[in-house]
């Protein structure tokens, strides 16, 4: 039988001879799985095995979904203003633990310190913005639609959900997830990224500890099995993927013709056009830290700078500023980028070596110039820090080359032009939109508006359509009379003449 820890037990510490094995989390008890088959969680700045991750049985996924379910029938009914104090204790308390959280995030993801913290607030937002449910879940009432007769309509949870997450933000996209789905009253069965699993162990417990009913929150960690299972499984209603497109697309399809729902973000290509009146310095900045940032593992990072007119200024500039950045482990105070995920990723790029850590996956920033929309590099994702330029003759060839590309995440526009800045909002197909902004990820109150080959679903993140993704509606017709009324009775359909 699986090993069974204390519900209050933490989730692994590093304080052990072998690695430790990451738990389960089913019915509110971390629990060892019965798998023998596991995973090595690997520190990308040292190879060191953190822990591992079990493939989770499918007895003991289905313990989960069962979990879920049970807890389903009272979650649903705990009020509103309840569920919203679990958030309020919840962001209280991953404000508490940050640091630790975002060391276990550098751990094992690699990012700097710095940005690990970047992690955790971002996804602290979206638990701040689940504190407001009530009002958020509202519904709508329409008063006397007919004599004597009210509609009402209102927002109920779905049931089971389940979040299929990727290695690059290994707090914020659980937080993108859970917060909205448990405090709309759904319960949920979340499957973190094997490469980094020990953020979202982290953030169960403290969601436990902010008063989360056992069963409201389970977790299991695997791969494509798991995850098939959870696209298959009839109690699960809804699936939240975030990821690359071969996955995603295949989630979307499976999920789908099982009559779920899916909100599936994928993967990017985000471009900058850098207009000739930009002013230099900030877009030098913004492109150096967009691009290289996070060693280029975000979503929303800057993969491509597409120049109009003469390049080769930006460049030598682009270049000097790159090259001042500094490559170290994330837990060293002057690393300006970490190293990558994995060393298959060092196939495609340059490898760097780095003092005390020269077992780590380190890439230098990379820039290359002169590339075309043929080449390989500029087609694929790449997803490490590599900054393509490219260069067009006029704005309209710029975006033309933009809404080429199959990915529509981010696009940005650098320019002291209001005119140029109206044009390129209006004709760019990309859902996130910057304006001398190289980031332009939505807070909370909205959504994150991925599309093209990026999203798949209708329903997008977090803001109004997260919550809608979380909810369905019911429709209420009332009709209170003290009296009948005596005009006897008529098949034809009713109307409010
Ligand atoms: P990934 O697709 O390899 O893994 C994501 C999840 O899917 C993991 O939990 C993994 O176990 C599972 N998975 C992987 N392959 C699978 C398969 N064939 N069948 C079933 N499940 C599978 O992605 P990753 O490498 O962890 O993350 C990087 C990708 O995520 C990049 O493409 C990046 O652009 C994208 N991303 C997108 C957003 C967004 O909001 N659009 C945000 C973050 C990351």
């Amino acid at each position: 039988t699986a090993t069974e820890s204390s519900s209050s037990s933490p989730p692994p510490s590093s304080d052990q001879t072998s690695p430790p094995r990451v738990p389960n989390l089913i019915g509110g008890s971390f629990l060892d799985s019965k798998s023998p088959s596991t995973i090595d969680v690997i520190n990308p700045a040292t190879q060191e095995v953190v822990s591992q991750v079990p493939l989770t049985t499918l007895d003991e996924f289905k313990a989960a979904v069962s979990a879920a379910k049970n807890a389903f029938r009272s979650w649903r009914n705990t009020p509103i203003t309840t569920r919203q104090r679990v958030m309020l204790k919840l962001q209280e308390l991953i404000r508490r633990d940050k640091d630790k959280l975002a060391l276990n995030i550098t751990t094992e993801q690699g990012k700097t310190l710095k940005d690990a913290h970047g992690d955790v607030f971002r996804g602290l937002e979206v638990v701040e913005h689940a504190c407001g449910m009530a009002t958020l879940q509202m519904g709508e009432y329409v008063s006397n639609v007919a004599h004597g007769i009210d509609t009402y309509s209102i927002r109920e949870p779905l049931g089971v959900c389940a979040g299929i997450c990727p290695f690059n933000f290994p707090a914020m996209i659980p937080l993108w997830m859970f917060p909205v789905a448990v405090t709309c009253g759904n319960t949920f069965v979340l499957k973190p990224s094997e490469k980094d699993p020990g953020a979202s162990l982290m953030l169960a417990e403290l969601a436990m500890e902010a008063g989360l009913p056992d069963g409201v929150l389970n977790i299991v960690h695997g791969t494509n099995d798991i995850v098939n299972a959870i696209c298959d499984d009839e109690d699960i209603k809804a699936v939240s993927f975030v990821g690359s497109n071969t996955a995603g697309m295949h989630i979307y399809a499976r999920a789908s013709a099982a009559g779920k729902r899916v909100q599936s973000n994928m993967g990017a290509k985000n471009h900058a056009i850098v207009m000739p009146d930009a002013n230099i310095d900030a877009t030098i900045n913004a492109l150096v830290a967009a691009g290289f940032g996070a060693a280029g593992q975000r979503c929303m990072a800057l993969s491509t700078v597409v120049f109009v007119g003469d390049s080769k200024p930006w460049l030598s500039r682009l270049v000097q500023s790159a090259k001042a950045l500094k490559v170290n482990s994330g837990t060293e105070p002057d690393a300006d980028l970490g190293p990558v995920i994995s060393k298959q990723v060092l196939l495609l790029i340059f490898f760097k070596s780095v003092p005390g850590y020269e077992n780590g996956n380190f890439v230098g920033p990379t820039i290359l110039a002169g590339v075309r929309q043929d080449m390989e590099c500029y087609k694929e994702e790449i997803f490490g820090p590599v900054l393509i330029c490219m260069e067009a003759d006029s704005l309209e060839e710029a975006i033309s080359i933009v809404n080429r590309n199959k990915y529509g995440n981010g696009g940005s526009i650098f320019t002291a032009s209001g005119a140029a800045a109206r044009k390129f909002q209006t004709e760019i197909e990309c859902g996130q939109v910057g304006i001398n902004v190289p980031i332009p990820v939505p807070l909370p109150f909205f959504s994150f508006t991925g599309n093209k080959a990026s999203f798949a679903g209708d329903l997008n993140f977090y803001g109004k359509a997260g919550v809608n993704f979380y909810t369905q509606i019911k429709t209420i017709t009332q009709q209170w009379k003290d009296l009948p009324d005596g005009s006897g009775v008529s098949l034809a359909m009713p109307t409010s003449q």
